[in-house]
């Protein structure tokens, strides 16, 4: 009996995730101090990143989609500084989840509500974006 192996493995392999290939977002993790610190204004939210530019552009835009009013990324502390305490203390904890944006990596130094209140954000705001390229791309080559 002819026993054939069947094992496939998809096209688009599933642990892109992992890594960061963007040497600008790793250098910047790697040193965080309070010049590469970037803040993101979105709605009430006052959240630290950490990132290369391009790649907190990027997250901005995305999470600027999920929200009516706008998001705003700003390289220096912001007037009012941090509102939530616990924020304002994240960057001072060792652990911090890495956020994959395009081919870099964020962190977002703001504590676990606020964390999960912009990856919400995120998350719905990549949905949307993908959306609208499959809307606007009528060839699309991903089933
Ligand atoms: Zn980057
Ligand atoms: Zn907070």
């Amino acid at each position: 009996m002819d026993k054939r192996d069947t094992l496939q493995s998809p096209a688009d392999s599933p642990n892109r995730d992992q890594s960061i290939h963007c040497t600008a977002c790793e250098s910047s993790l790697q040193s965080p101090g309070r010049e590469s610190i970037s803040f993101l204004l979105l709605d009430q939210f006052t959240i630290p990143l950490v990132g290369c530019d391009n790649h907190l552009e990027e997250f901005c835009s995305i999470c600027g989609l999920a929200t009516e009013g706008s998001a705003e990324l700003l390289n220096h502390r912001p007037a009012g500084g941090v509102h939530c305490p616990s924020c304002r203390h994240a960057p001072h904890r060792p652990h911090q989840s890495i956020i994959p944006v395009g081919g870099g990596g964020l962190a977002i130094l703001a504590c676990s509500t606020h964390q999960s209140d912009i990856l919400d954000r995120f998350r719905t705001g990549l949905q949307i974006r993908h959306h609208l390229n499959s809307s606007l791309d009528a060839f699309s080559t991903n089933p």
